[in-house]
């Protein structure tokens, strides 16, 4: 039995965690839970980094955490929870794949099997913003070596352990030429290490493009955390939707899985949100675990509730889709199927 922390979070996250939590259990993940609150309340209840002293304390012992989407106010309010339990964690690794299901989710390019991994705690979400008149503000861009070293050594370790065939680069090194030319000469040194695994580097704009274009000729994508956070929208909206991406952020100690989308207001609480991008970290965290059998369980079972065409309604589409069904629907089918 492993003891986790989970969060709730804010719009469709109770949503979406309670869908995910009811598979997990019913699959027979041996997971004890420990639930925490985070975000507005707790930080208008006197926490500035919105989660109390007691919630890190369960994540530190606990070292796993499930995570629904947080609201972070923008232009001003409170620093990201996100970002904040990233760096307090040192989790540097965010990993997020987008694959296409062609032909049972509607999707531009049906043949499309990538990994994103972004760097998670440096770039320009180290957070040093400052105002510098009264009419210039300012954001540094923080990369350091050990920073580029772990990400770049995690990609290639990752594609060796995952039998891929090639890692991209993503910089704009032309531009920005100490920051991410730092990026791309670690990319370029570390890569040598590799010599089995193929390597390349695009300029992150064209390499955008390519991705939204042409997704079949990536398959593990590294690149510094701002491009990594907006790229990663982009090929999970191309498989067929941004709900239907999951993401584990890996430190040396303790991991983080998620959803790779947000709190999704303007569906909350209409029992329609898609579970899929919470359930899929959630199976990542199984494997992390070593519940791996379990996890393997509930990904066929996933698959197959897609496959029959039992779609929430970001996917849902004439033709393909069978049946449109809500969040808690959606779950029960899988359940069934598990
Ligand atoms: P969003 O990802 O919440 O929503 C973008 C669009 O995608 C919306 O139309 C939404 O309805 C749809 N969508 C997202 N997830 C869906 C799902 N599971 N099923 C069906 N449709 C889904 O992005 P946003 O609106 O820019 O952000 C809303 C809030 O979420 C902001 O406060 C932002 O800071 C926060 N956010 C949190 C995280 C996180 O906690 N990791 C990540 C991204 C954004």
């Amino acid at each position: 039995m492993k003891k986790i922390t989970i969060a709730k979070g804010n719009g469709i996250g109770p949503e979406i965690m309670d869908a995910t939590i009811e598979i997990l259990l019913s699959a027979g993940a041996k997971i004890e839970i420990e639930e925490i609150e985070v975000g507005e309340k707790v930080y208008l209840a006197g926490n500035p980094a919105g989660i109390a002293p007691e919630s890190w304390k369960s994540i530190i012992t606990n070292k796993i955490f499930l995570k629904a989407p947080i609201t972070t106010p923008q232009g001003g309010g409170y620093k990201s929870l996100n970002v904040s339990t990233r760096k307090f964690l040192g989790l540097y690794a965010n990993v997020r794949p987008c694959k296409s299901l062609d032909p049972f989710v509607d999707t531009k390019h049906p043949v499309m099997d990538l990994v994103i991994i972004r760097e998670n705690e440096e770039d320009l979400y180290a957070g040093i913003e400052h105002q510098q008149t009264d009419e210039v503000v300012q954001c540094l861009k923080l990369i350091s070596r050990p920073g580029c070293e772990k990400i770049v050594r995690y990609a290639f370790e990752y594609a060796k352990q995952q039998n891929r065939k090639k890692v991209s680069c993503f910089t704009k090194d032309n531009i920005m030429k100490q920051t991410d030319g730092l990026f791309h000469k670690v990319f370029d040194e570390i890569a040598k290490e590799y010599p089995e695994i193929q390597n390349e580097h695009w300029i992150v704009d064209i390499g955008a493009a390519k991705v939204a274009e042409s997704p079949e000729i990536f398959d593990v994508i590294v690149m510094p955390n701002l491009y990594g956070d907006i790229i990663s929208d982009i090929a999970a909206e191309i498989t067929g939707s941004v709900g239907l991406a999951g993401s584990s952020n890996i430190g040396e100690e303790c991991a983080m899985f998620e959803a790779i989308h947000g709190t999704a207001p303007d569906i909350a609480g209409k029992d329609i949100a898609n579970p899929s991008g919470l359930l899929q970290g959630a199976i990542m965290m199984l494997n992390h675990i070593g519940q791996s059998s379990v996890a393997e369980k509930i990904q066929n079972a996933w698959l197959y509730t897609l496959e029959q065409g039992i779609h929430t309604a970001d996917i849902y589409k004439e033709g393909t889709s069978k049946l449109k069904v809500g969040t808690r629907e959606f779950a029960k089918s899988v359940i069934e199927n598990l």
